[in-house]
């Protein structure tokens, strides 16, 4: 969760709260207009607005804009529960998207782990909705839910880059392409699949309906024609029997007559004749008489008699249990008899009390195969017959709540076999003599085919969310395969520019961005080598340089000679190696004699001139490898050697002076001159001193000797350990 709270950003909450309003708003008013399908089933689409919202809005305001959006709702639900539900949807969605999920994932994640559970105990707690009807219910609020989010979602990637200006308090979602692709699939794949579905299942539905009510209109017209056929039949023959006793005065003939025509006509349980004094005088069957009391062979003040004496006609009763035979219910048919045929006065009424249970007939046949149950109520809306499976008590007065919806019209709840409440879809039809026929059907056998329905889409969903899987996978591997071969060959580094071709199919895209890939990473390759080379050859400059440098912080510029400090630095390493080795050290100053007269005279160049041809005549004569030949400054030389043999040092030196003395020196257009040199040495055991001072000291006073003693000379002193001060 981000929570801006300075008041930096106080802009961009009020722009966040004006989002929430608005896409609330819209919700809200998209949901005013559910999408009415077959059988109680409903779409809700407005739902979509805060799925949207929630990808870029922080939980609090995402569940602000789904309480708004649900308000219609609760006014067509009738219940709060969608605010609580819808609600913990939206902010559960938004919390999950801040952490990187995906809308569809967090949706379908947040229905299973409590949208689910939490539906199905409202359904519970709540009475009115019956619990067959709550995993269907579960369906349906899912495959909307996933309806609405797969469309929010379609929406999302269609107009990403508008979303994505909004300013955002997610950070923007980074997948892999598989993950991409994936989530693309199943939005499109899932809505796709729901819309088709439903779309296909309503059409089914509805021509089920439409079949069904036709069912049982089929089932009424049948029933109310056997009902109609079966009393016309029976009234049309009484009315003859009526007229034929009219002929007839004998009794035995008349009880023949009744009887054969009983025997013709056994839909009615019993049938006699009685006098115009209410008095029975014949019966069929002949026990009948027999079985009733005295006082019950008079049936004047029964309706049959009074009726059809009085009103002269036929007379069909009102429904009543028959009293003889067996509990099913029966009307009384009448019509008056004329003794010898004098139609103004009737002479008494023939009366056959017809047995309405045979509806039952039809209705038994029909009821296993199609759950189509009948009921046949006379005038009084009092049951005459009821399906055996509803268990209705006949000649009771039927009763039923009317449950209608827009959808189902003639859906009722009728209370069967006892207390139980169970909603049927009826269908009624009267009966000439206002008798109705009632069809019914179970409600759950029509929600069953909807069950039904939803359940082959949730396993169409599921089997094409798997199928999306699948190949989201492949086109991954597809696209992202020849990328990660692209990569590792442009990682490895080759400055051949040998780079393999993709080897599987690849699109053209990748194969361009390939091409061009190589081209810059050769570029960089070459770039990378000669950048190398470069810095080598710096560095083998920057060596030579130091070299130089070096060299010349050792080295006299003038006679290309070791300067004074070089000669310290290797007198010192000279003195300990011959210390060590016991061996004879010798340590010479050379100076110019009168070398400033021969500057005077010829110049300084000239001077230099000399300096540099003496030191050459130096480097050449003490040329051993150990031998150190330095310039210590102005027109003085130094010269540190090991020696072995004094005497031969001497002869050595002389051979010095002499080879100066002889040598000629001319440059340009000067000279030749001569010129020489004294020298002043220091000799003896290494051990004598590792001070330079001490060494210069000794060889300095020989100089001084030398020069005091005429110049051109070399003085020696054999150095005395034991002397040393
Ligand atoms: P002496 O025999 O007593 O040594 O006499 P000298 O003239 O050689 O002695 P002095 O020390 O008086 O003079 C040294 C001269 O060396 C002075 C200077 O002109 C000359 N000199 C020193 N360094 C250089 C140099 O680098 N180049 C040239 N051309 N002359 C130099
Ligand atoms: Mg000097
Ligand atoms: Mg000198």
């Amino acid at each position: 969760m981000i929570y801006r709270a300075s008041k930096a950003s106080l802009p961009l909450n009020y722009h966040q709260y004006f989002l929430a309003l608005l896409f609330g708003s819209i919700g809200a008013i998209v949901n005013l207009y559910p999408i009415d399908l077959a059988y109680n089933i409903s779409l809700i689409v407005g739902n979509t607005a805060y799925i949207i919202a929630a990808s870029f809005l922080r939980p609090g305001l995402t569940l602000l804009c789904a309480l708004i959006s649900v308000i219609p709702l609760y006014f067509y639900w009738g219940h709060p529960f969608g605010f609580i539900t819808l609600g913990l949807e939206a902010w559960f969605i938004s919390m999950l998207r801040a952490r990187g999920w995906y809308v569809l994932t967090a949706d379908l994640l947040y229905w299973f782990i409590i949208g689910m559970p939490l539906t199905a105990i409202f359904l519970w707690c709540n009475l009115e909705i019956a619990q067959s009807v709550m995993i269907f219910t579960l369906f349906k609020q899912i495959i909307n839910a996933m309806l609405y989010t797969s469309l929010a979602c379609i929406l999302l990637f269609t107009f990403n880059d508008y979303f994505q200006s909004i300013k955002s308090s997610h950070k923007p979602l980074v997948k892999s392409l598989p993950k991409w692709l994936l989530y693309s699939f199943w939005s499109i794949s899932a809505f796709f699949v729901i819309c088709v579905s439903l779309l296909l299942s309503t059409n089914f539905t509805q021509v089920q309906k439409a079949l069904l009510v036709q069912e049982l209109k089929i089932n009424n017209s049948y029933i109310t024609h056997i009902g109609n056929s079966y009393l016309n039949e029976h009234q049309q023959a009484l009315q003859n029997l009526s007229y034929q006793l009219s002929g007839i005065t004998n009794p035995i003939a008349k009880q023949t007559t009744l009887s054969k025509f009983h025997h013709l006509y056994p839909g009615f349980l019993t049938m006699f004749i009685a006098t115009k004094q209410g008095e029975l005088e014949i019966a069929s069957p002949i026990s009948l008489m027999e079985r009733l009391s005295i006082k019950q062979r008079s049936v004047i003040d029964r309706p049959y008699f009074i009726h059809a004496m009085q009103d002269q006609k036929l007379f069909v009763s009102a429904v009543f249990l028959g009293r003889a035979f067996g509990n099913d219910p029966i009307v009384a048919i009448s019509a008056p008899i004329y003794a010898n045929n004098k139609l103004n006065k009737p002479s008494g009424i023939v009366e056959g009390s017809l047995n309405l249970g045979s509806f039952g007939l039809y209705d038994k046949i029909k009821l296993d195969e199609k759950q189509i149950r009948t009921i046949v109520t006379d005038q009084n809306n009092r049951i005459i017959y009821a399906s055996d499976s509803l268990g209705l008590e006949t000649l009771t007065t039927l009763k039923y709540d009317d449950r209608a919806t827009r959808e189902t019209p003639n859906l009722i709840s009728l209370t069967i076999g006892g207390n139980k409440n169970k909603m049927f879809i009826l269908e009624q039809k009267k009966l000439v003599n206002s008798w109705k026929i009632h069809s019914l059907v179970e409600h759950s056998f029509a929600l069953k085919i909807i069950e039904d329905m939803y359940l082959v889409m949730f396993i169409i969903l599921f089997v094409t969310l798997l199928t999306a899987t699948f190949f989201a996978k492949r086109f991954a591997i597809h696209l992202s395969r020849p990328l990660s071969f692209v990569m590792k060959e442009l990682s490895k580094a080759k400055k051949t520019g040998d780079f393999r071709d993709i080897p599987f199919e690849a699109p053209s895209e990748i194969q361009e961005l390939y091409q061009e890939l190589k081209i810059n990473r050769l570029a960089l390759l070459n770039h990378q080598e000669a950048l190398q080379n470069e810095v080598l050859q710096r560095t083998y400059e920057l060596k030579q340089a130091n070299k130089k440098l070096t060299e010349q912080a050792n080295t006299d510029i003038l006679t290309g000679l070791y300067n004074r400090r070089y000669f310290a630095k290797n007198f010192v390493i000279m003195q300990s190696f011959l210390s060590r080795n016991n061996s004879n050290f010798m340590y010479a100053i050379i100076d110019f004699d009168l070398f400033k007269k021969i500057n005077d005279t010829h110049g300084h160049l000239f001077g230099d001139y000399c300096l540099i041809e003496v030191a050459k005549i130096l480097k050449a004569f003490f040329n051993r490898e150990s031998d150190i030949v330095a310039r210590f400054g102005g027109e003085e030389f130094v010269v540190a050697s090991q020696y072995n043999d004094l005497e031969l040092l001497k002869v050595r030196m002389n051979k010095l002076l002499k080879k100066i003395e002889t040598h000629t020196f001319q440059n340009d257009s000067i000279g030749p001159i001569k010129l020489t040199i004294s020298i002043g040495v220091a000799v003896g055991d290494a051990n004598y001193s590792t001070q330079q001072e001490d060494w210069l000291a000794v060889a300095d006073k020989c100089l001084y000797y030398a020069k005091d003693n005429g110049r051109n000379q070399t003085a020696i002193e054999v150095v005395d350990i034991a002397t040393k001060h």
